[in-house]
């Protein structure tokens, strides 16, 4: 096939998976299934090696297993995560339909470009180019092209990422899929962002901050509106916030900075420093269901909501501990929005290593050789890398996307056609390298 030619079918694979409406709340109407379903027939029709499993650790949530198996299965294999949902998009504020993978003035527009498609389709595009040149190696003859590397490569493809992962990454983990499928792992890829400085520089991100998502609930007397009630909801509700918007103009004030006088410690960014934000809140007496109050009544409750990042430099249990005391003060109590679960909420996500870590090195070396400059960052949002982290696997975040504003979940999202070339071309080196590694003890 024509180097052109080959391009343009690439492109199309990824403008075809754009076409699929995945977003995280209508998946389980069907479209996610589709969409798993097509990944898996255009997988084994390109790379005719690998075998595919669909496992719905919850029902309508599929989740693509591709095994590429290599020379030796025993070593420890490589993993290329992606989830394949998507945010939802508001038409009315897009310039094209960000369901129809349009592509304008070299650009590829439409919901998940970035986050993630392309690293979904790359991943795929990369080893049906691997496969390729063993085709060729063995002169077309597919029966002598055993394996592709010396480790197992698999694919993980989940849903509902987008909406905090539990039916997703988070189930395959937990019910012991991962385990039994996959097994040993000895370093997996996942998503990362694209980074708009103007030399070709990525950013990969080792750790995350981790979320938690809080509710705090109080209670106080009622009485008429007119008089001096004492310690009502409303008013300890407050105080609690008050104490959080400090912590969080404190943390705000350390973004930029450097440790005391330290000339080497690179200045903190979004993911060293913890953030949190009052994001609802709830209180008043209404007879309509909150259409309107009545405002001559003290009410007996008030409850609030906030999201809180924390970054790895923060024991979990000290902001548990922050969290307690801030409200025992106040005479109330907080708990995890059970809708989101809180599993390994006390473990943090992340791969600390030094530079002499050998893989880190191939990697690192591998992304280089690929003509990208890499930084070392930690993820300011969470992703599916930390149910992996927590498994003891090293997991790097990583999205070949150089040039490029950061455009997740925003308006008119898209990709460059030549920076998503450029994406497989990176994978080309890198994949390759991290499934022959050798370790040298
Ligand atoms: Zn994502």
């Amino acid at each position: 096939m024509a180097e052109h030619e080959e391009e343009e079918e690439e492109v199309e694979f990824f403008r075809d998976l754009l076409r699929f409406r995945t977003v995280s709340a209508e998946g389980p109407t069907g479209v996610y299934r589709d969409c798993a379903e097509w990944l898996a027939s255009r997988i084994k029709e390109l790379i005719p090696l690998a075998s595919t499993k669909l496992v719905e650790a919850v029902e309508k949530k599929p989740v693509l297993v591709v095994e590429v198996r290599g020379e030796d299965p025993s070593l420890d294999a490589v993993l290329l995560h992606s989830h394949y949902d998507v945010v939802p998009a508001m038409e009315e504020h897009w310039d094209v339909d960000p369901w129809a993978a349009v592509e304008k003035d070299g650009r590829i527009y439409g919901r998940g470009t970035q986050d993630m498609k392309s690293v979904c389709a790359q991943y795929v595009l990369s080893m049906a180019r691997a496969y390729r040149a063993a085709l060729n190696r063995a002169g077309g003859d597919a029966a002598k092209v055993s394996h592709l590397f010396k480790r197992s490569v698999w694919l993980t493809f989940t849903p509902d990422e987008e909406i905090g992962s539990q039916d997703g990454m988070g189930a395959f983990v937990r019910d012991g899929h991962f385990d039994r499928i996959i097994g040993k792992v000895c370093i997996a890829l996942d998503e990362g962002m694209a980074n708009d400085a103007q030399d070709p520089a990525c950013t990969v991100f080792y750790g995350e901050r981790m979320p938690m998502w809080v509710l705090v609930k109080c209670e106080g007397p009622t009485g008429h509106g007119s008089r001096f009630i004492q310690n009502t909801a409303v008013e300890k509700l407050l105080t609690m916030a008050n104490k959080a918007f400090t912590l969080r103009r404190e943390q705000e004030a350390l973004l930029g900075m450097t440790g005391s006088g330290c000339k080497h410690c690179e200045a903190k960014k979004l993911g060293d420093v913890l953030t949190i934000n009052l994001t609802a809140l709830q209180a008043g007496v209404s007879t309509d269901g909150g259409k309107s109050f009545s405002l001559n009544v003290i009410p007996t409750s008030a409850t609030a909501g906030f999201d809180i990042r924390v970054p790895v430099t923060m024991p979990i249990k000290d902001v548990r501990k922050m969290l307690d005391d801030w409200c025992c003060e106040a005479g109330m109590s907080w708990m995890f929005d059970p809708r989101y679960g809180h599993d390994d909420r006390d473990i943090h996500a992340v791969w600390s290593f030094d530079e002499s870590d050998e893989l880190w090195a191939t990697f690192k070396n591998a992304t280089e050789k690929a003509g990208l400059k890499i930084s070392r960052e930690v993820f300011p949002v969470a992703s599916d890398s930390r149910f992996l982290r927590v498994l003891g696997i090293p997991a790097l975040g990583f999205s070949p996307m150089a040039r490029t504003p950061i455009l997740l979940h925003d308006h008119n999202e898209y990709l460059e056609r030549s920076v998503f070339l450029e994406g497989i071309a990176a994978y080309d080196a890198i994949i390759p390298a991290l499934a022959n590694f050798e370790a040298s003890t």
